[in-house]
């Protein structure tokens, strides 16, 4: 196995000059490290600049501004294979007339690699990946997900420090995603390559990341865990992305130490503090469908929806001139209540987030 490249872009910034000499900034002052080894996922609508991003890192596109160093490496003068990054595409990207063999081993004979080396490592990639018995197939004798798969070996094989994923899955089912989700992961951690996967599917993101980056209009929103990103996300706009979320208005009654008092229409809640608020201040915040304690005291409201779905019973409550959405989880024999009914419910005070100004 190689040591893990560290990958830093600094200040990196892309204007593109369109054909009626308008300027559109696809990325903007976007300051992000890649730790050795470590798994972060571009996340953003269309549109926010995750592919131009991921292509400057290539080398496929020139910054406007800024820098990328690849291993402490500054390699803006360098070609894309000058660069030890692999891109595995939505597309595939095969050679359609080449077998999954030749395929994988193409970079390698471009290397002019000894063909006994080139062998053990195919060969070695190929058991990886269980793709044994379908060394002498054509692309189109497999279907998309054997097809991404050898776009992967084929990404992989080359052992670049950094691998670039662009949507690599949106082209499969529901089904294969998530399995070729688990597999990438599974990898990426065996290999222990340092990755970078763009994608606009917030659960893609939650399952495979170490970090998820929240892109907006070229721009940073927010970087962290999947965790704190969904537990303590910054803005309105992060909260929607990720996950469901109502965002609702309070207004800081009292503050302490590290926590605040939280009037809620008249309920308070000591909640944990989000610096840049004080006393007085009418604040925005954030609280998950799945953190309502359904049955409390302090709310009670019209349900204006109610549908068991199993696992779960989805509720849509009016309440403050507001629309609720709230999750009972795990409602095997609880009693429910149905549209038009009352619905008492409480919130966790731990899982309110108040928003950043
Ligand atoms: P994403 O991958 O997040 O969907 P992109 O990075 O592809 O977003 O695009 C970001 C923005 O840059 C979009 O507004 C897009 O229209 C624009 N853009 C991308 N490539 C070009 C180009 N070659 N010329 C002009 N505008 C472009
Ligand atoms: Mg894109």
């Amino acid at each position: 196995m190689r040591e893990k490249i560290k990958v830093e872009l600094k200040n990196l910034t892309k204007t593109f000059i369109t054909n009626k000499n308008d300027q559109v900034k696809a990325v903007d002052n976007v300051n992000l490290t890649v730790e050795p080894g470590e798994f972060v996922c571009l996340l953003g609508p269309s549109g926010c600049g995750k592919t131009t991003t991921l292509r400057m890192l290539a080398g496929f596109e020139i910054p406007t501004e800024g820098e990328i160093l690849i291993g402490g490496k500054n390699v803006a003068n360098l070609t894309p294979d000058k660069r030890d990054t692999a891109m595995v595409f939505q597309n595939y990207a095969l050679f359609p007339h080449l077998n999954v063999y030749d395929n994988i081993s193409y970079g390698l004979k471009l290397q002019k690699l000894p063909k006994s080396e080139i062998r053990d490592r195919v060969d070695k990639i190929l058991e990886l990946m269980k793709m044994k018995d379908f060394a002498h197939r054509v692309p189109s004798e497999m279907s998309g997900g054997q097809q991404q798969r050898v776009s992967l070996a084929r990404a992989l094989i080359m052992e670049s420090g950094v691998l670039l994923f662009d949507e690599p899955l949106s082209n499969l089912d529901a089904k294969l995603r998530l399995h070729m989700r688990d597999e990438i992961r599974k990898i990426q951690k065996q290999v222990g390559i340092s990755t970078i996967y763009v994608t606009h599917d917030q659960e893609e993101a939650m399952g495979l990341s170490d970090k998820i980056v929240i892109m907006k209009d070229g721009m940073i929103q927010q970087m962290g865990s999947p965790r704190e990103i969904y537990q303590k996300p910054v803005n309105e706009f992060v909260a929607q992305f990720i996950g469901r979320a109502n965002i609702l208005d309070g207004t800081i009654a009292e503050e302490k130490e590290g926590t605040v008092i939280l009037d809620v229409h008249g309920v308070r809640y000591e909640t944990e503090k989000t610096t840049g608020h004080i006393e007085g201040d009418k604040v925005k915040f954030m609280i998950r469908p799945e953190s309502f304690i359904i049955g409390g005291k302090d709310f009670k409201a019209e349900v204006t929806k109610s549908v068991f779905m199993g696992s779960h019973h989805e509720y849509e409550v009016s309440l403050f001139g507001k629309t609720f959405e709230i999750s009972e989880n795990n409602p095997m024999r609880k009693i429910t209540a149905d549209t038009g009914e009352q619905l008492f419910f409480s919130m966790d005070p731990n899982s309110i987030h108040i928003l950043e100004k």
